[in-house]
């Protein structure tokens, strides 16, 4: 805590995990004896650096942008970058630090960093945004490459934002190096099924605790948090998947549905306009109604998927949903359950998917992303999302198994901690003192 002052989502990150991992360390004294944890908790290098740039009226802005570097023991560094008013360095550091037990438990070979910006894109028009990208990326360009550091999207970083990094970094480096950024456009080396993968991934791995409990989404009422890239692609799997989505939400408020959210006004809404669920709600008439104001949580669920942000359920949202009859819930945003939330779902033997595992379906993705453009191939939408689902399964079962043998049956945060961390650990004790 000394050496992060003020850090509190780092903090909060940090504890979730060294809280779960004690039986793993207690089994090797080999982590201990050559200080993983304290090396583990400490990036390997972290860059901060100013956003200059002007607005349609000519004023001139100034943000800060991010990029940590936390750890490259089993690949490159991957992770996204956040464009929201909110981020600091605490806020990105907490990011990185879940995203290299969330890349270690994909399997894959990707190492965990994280990045982003405090610029609000809310209200800015394309050519701000893209000017605020092209400016991100006159900096940012020098840290990142296809075996270096891999950015992806997050809050605030869709498609659109990627395309314009993109571009920057190919313009400033004269070179078109595909793989040195994932969630492009399928246009210019992005990759099927990974604007959907975070949701549908979420969705999957729901599906699988569920499975585990000798039921299904079928005829399930399912609320989901916000209404950006992880909610609507939840709702859509959900969908197919035979359960009932009636309320989303955003910043603002949420809207109810009783009868379902209509998924292709959602996606008008917000895809392609850009608008607040509010107008959702007014197009939908009758059948839905808008909420300002409040949390989405106090509507009553048998499954839920937090999907906007960190920290938006509280110890009393745990409680109110558990009241509700809810016996399920996925993490699609990264850390988005208090601690006080997680420790009450699971008293009362709520099915509890955190985020590490429950929305690794994105960067598992993006890592297939890396290696379609290593080979210059692209695979089909159909055989991409299977390679998803299998590995959803595989990280459900790993984190099952992994619980089982350390003695915590059915909790899935100690198997996801401990076989994350576990991989990671021995990587760099094999790798020598770095
Ligand atoms: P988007 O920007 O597409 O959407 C974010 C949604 O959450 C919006 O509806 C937004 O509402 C809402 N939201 C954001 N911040 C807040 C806040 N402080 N309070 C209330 N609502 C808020 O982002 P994504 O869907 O990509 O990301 C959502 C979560 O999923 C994040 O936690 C992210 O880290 C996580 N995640 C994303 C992955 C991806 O592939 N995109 C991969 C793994 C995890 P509003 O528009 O009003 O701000």
């Amino acid at each position: 805590l000394r050496r992060n002052p003020g850090e509190t989502e780092f903090h909060q990150a940090v504890r979730e995990v060294l809280e779960s991992i004690g039986p793993a360390l207690g089994k090797h004294p080999e982590y201990a004896e050559s200080k993983i944890i304290e090396r583990i908790c400490e990036p390997e290098r972290q860059v901060i650096f100013r956003v200059p740039w002007e607005d349609d009226r000519g004023e001139v802005h100034i943000n800060r942008g991010f990029r940590v570097e936390f750890n490259s023991a089993l690949g490159p560094y991957k992770g996204g970058l956040r464009f929201h008013p909110s981020v600091y360095l605490g806020i990105v550091k907490f990011l990185g630090f879940e995203q290299i037990f969330k890349n270690s438990l994909t399997g894959l070979p990707i190492g965990g960093g994280k990045g982003g910006s405090d610029f609000d894109p809310k209200g800015r028009s394309q050519r701000e945004i893209m000017r605020f990208c092209q400016s991100f990326m006159t900096e940012l360009y020098r840290h990142i490459g296809e075996h270096t550091d891999v950015p992806a999207g997050d809050i605030g970083v869709g498609g659109r934002e990627v395309g314009y990094l993109f571009g920057q970094y190919k313009r400033i480096t004269n070179r078109y190096e595909s793989g040195v950024i994932t969630g492009k456009g399928l246009s210019f080396g992005g990759a099927q099924v990974r604007t959907e993968a975070t949701g549908y991934g979420c969705a999957f791995f729901v599906d699988e605790m569920l499975k585990a409990r000798g039921t299904s989404f079928d005829g399930k009422r399912v609320v989901v948090s916000g209404s950006g890239n992880v909610a609507i692609y939840t709702i859509e799997k959900i969908q197919q998947l035979g359960g009932t989505v009636v309320a989303c939400s955003d910043s603002s408020g949420y809207v109810v549905d009783d009868q379902g959210i209509d998924l292709a006004l959602l996606k008008q809404v917000k895809e392609v306009e850009r608008l607040r669920v509010d107008v959702y709600a007014k197009r939908r008439g009758g059948a839905a109604s808008f909420v300002p104001g409040r949390s989405v949580w106090e509507v009553p669920c048998e499954v839920a998927m937090p999907s906007a942000t960190q920290n938006e359920i509280t110890g009393r949202d745990a409680e109110l949903l558990v009241r509700g009859g809810c016996i399920a819930v996925g993490e699609g945003a990264n850390m988005p359950t208090m601690p006080e939330g997680v420790r009450i779902f699971q008293e009362a033997g709520v099915a509890f998917g955190p985020g590490k595992a429950a929305n690794a379906g994105g960067v598992a993705t993006s890592a297939l992303e890396m290696q379609q453009n290593a080979s210059r191939d692209s695979w089909t939408f159909e055989f991409s999302e299977r390679r998803l689902a299998e590995i959803m399964r595989d990280i459900h079962g790993r984190c099952l198994a992994t619980a089982d043998e350390y003695g915590m049956p059915g909790n899935y945060v100690a198997g996801a901690n401990i076989d994350g961390f576990k991989r990671v650990a021995d990587a760099m004790l094999a790798l020598g003192l770095i």
